[in-house]
């Protein structure tokens, strides 16, 4: 599997955002966007002071959530495609589908500090869905799934410490619930528009996909 390898704090600095791609180190002041919030590269400063174009904004957009998920940009027109052909708000359901990808939701129940490192968890096969194991990291989770670390994974120092220390990476939004000690969640609900990140402007997306 295809993944970005180069540094990712450069991505929020293109941004301009905190997109929380590593971990711990995002809540800290190590943070590279507390400590130099400039576009990357040598005219980064004099590129930001310029007013955008309707299709930088539309573009940068686009960027941002797909950074945000870590998706390719071929899976993310795909992910697009499919929300044109549901019924409803195209945006919105652009959104709820990527929040149901099965990485999304190991970061989202806290299991990871990041959406990367919960992809590489899924990938190496540490979780089950309703008792089978799933390592494909865009699996669409559905309400009622019951997500576990996989039995052979419990004993791995990085779970035992996750239940001993009683450590959790982040709150579970509405539509999930976690249960750290049993290293199990289960999804509750579909997600809504609310239960997503309300900074994300998904009509701009629309917008750079049907120019
Ligand atoms: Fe982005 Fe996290 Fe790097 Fe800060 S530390 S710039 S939020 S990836």
């Amino acid at each position: 599997m295809a993944r970005y390898t180069d540094p990712v704090c450069r991505l929020c600095r293109r941004e301009g955002v905190k997109l929380y791609l590593k971990g711990e180190r995002c809540y800290s002041p190590k943070c590279a966007i507390e400590k130099r919030n400039v576009p990357p590269g040598m005219h980064g400063a004099k590129r930001a002071r310029r007013k955008p174009s309707d299709f930088q904004r539309q573009l940068r957009e686009k960027q941002k959530v797909r950074r945000i998920y870590g998706v390719f940009e071929r899976q993310f027109r795909r992910y697009f495609r499919q929300a044109l052909k549901t019924k409803g708000l195209t945006g919105t359901t652009l959104l709820v589908l990527l929040e149901r990808r099965l990485d999304n939701v190991i970061y989202r129940l806290g299991f990871a500090s990041s959406r990367a490192q919960a992809r590489q968890l899924v990938t190496h096969g540490h979780f089950t869905v309703n008792g089978k194991k799933v390592d494909i990291a865009s699996y669409q989770v559905e309400p009622g799934d019951v997500i576990q670390v996989a039995e052979n994974s419990r004993q791995l120092t990085y779970f035992k410490d996750l239940v001993e220390q009683g450590r959790r990476y982040a709150m579970p939004p509405k539509w999930l619930a976690v249960d750290m000690a049993a290293l199990s969640g289960r999804v509750l609900a579909m997600p809504t528009r609310e239960d997503i990140d309300p900074s994300i402007n998904e009509q701009l997306i629309v917008e750079y996909y049907s120019r």
